[in-house]
């Protein structure tokens, strides 16, 4: 492909990204994940991800590219098929914005609530705290509410402004804090790129 990777922090940041972009072609349906390819480039992992509309049927292809993932630790590191961590760094996603990320975070609270498997539960449930964690990235000391140069999208600027009151920063916090989270070892990037097809047979 001729257009550069996007940059991800992780291959399930990748994946949240494609929850929440458009169709290149109608504009409207959801792409949704057909098949995947990781490769080890230099110090990086390249993702490739075929899509295909919800809405149309047209298939497309995303590339992201993502720090590899360490090596896991001795003492075992987290459990293949547990939560992923979405983004180890402290800085704010390049692919996914504030209003993107309280998106998600609803979509994956929605899905918390129509799964019965407790550990599936909680994956969810520790994957949606992290979607708020993300989107509080984007807010300075004294912002209330995601500064306007953090929104990426038209769309996230008009939610924004129609709808302030679901972006506070108390109630994102609120929110995050009902959510169980990350053990320490899970917050071990190890392994990422052996995810299981589980991962992404989800969405
Ligand atoms: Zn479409």
């Amino acid at each position: 492909m001729d257009i550069p990777p996007l940059a991800a922090h992780s291959v399930a940041e990748a994946h949240l990204c494609l929850m929440v972009v458009p169709c290149k072609l109608c504009g409207e349906g959801r792409t949704r994940y057909v098949e995947g390819q990781l490769d080890s480039v230099e110090d990086d992992v390249r993702i490739t991800l075929h899509t295909r509309c919800e809405h149309c049927g047209f298939d497309s292809e995303f590339a992201f590219k993502s720090p590899a993932p360490r090596t896991p630790p001795e003492d075992g590191g987290r459990s293949i098929s547990g939560p992923a961590w979405i983004n180890p760094s402290s800085s704010p996603s390049a692919i996914i914005d504030p209003v993107q990320w309280v998106t998600l975070a609803r979509v994956l609270g929605e899905a918390v609530d129509r799964q019965s498997d407790p550990p599936e539960r909680r994956r969810l449930g520790c994957e949606a705290r992290q979607c708020f964690e993300e989107a509080l990235k984007f807010y300075g000391e004294d912002d209330d509410i995601p500064p306007a140069d953090t929104l990426f999208h038209a769309q996230s600027q008009r939610q924004v402004r129609i709808h302030p009151d679901r972006y506070l920063r108390t109630r994102l916090i609120a929110l995050k804090s009902k959510l169980p989270a990350l053990t320490e070892s899970e917050r071990t990037p190890a392994g990422e790129a052996d995810r299981p097809e589980k991962w992404w047979a989800l969405w």
